[in-house]
């Protein structure tokens, strides 16, 4: 099966459900984000689920902040 749509990659990384709870979902059907060379669409995923109390830590530069709507981090990662 060839891939086609995922949800946009830091979305997943802040996620609470992990990978589990993508493997039935129907990411095609989703709002796309962006489009990359490759052809495969990253989508805005309707699973998604956000730590309510602890902002995620960024890998980067340690600091915990809440994603911003599109993905990325405010801290600039
Ligand atoms: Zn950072």
């Amino acid at each position: 099966m060839t891939i086609t749509h995922i949800p946009k990659g830091s979305m997943c990384t802040t996620c609470t459900n992990g990978s589990k709870a993508c493997a039935d979902l129907q990411f095609a059907s989703m709002q796309p984000i962006q489009r990359y060379p490759d052809g495969v669409t990253a989508v805005k995923c309707t699973g998604h689920s956000a730590p309510a109390a602890t902002p995620p830590l960024c890998i980067s530069c340690g600091a915990r902040n809440h994603p911003l709507p599109d993905g990325s981090l405010p801290c600039g990662h």
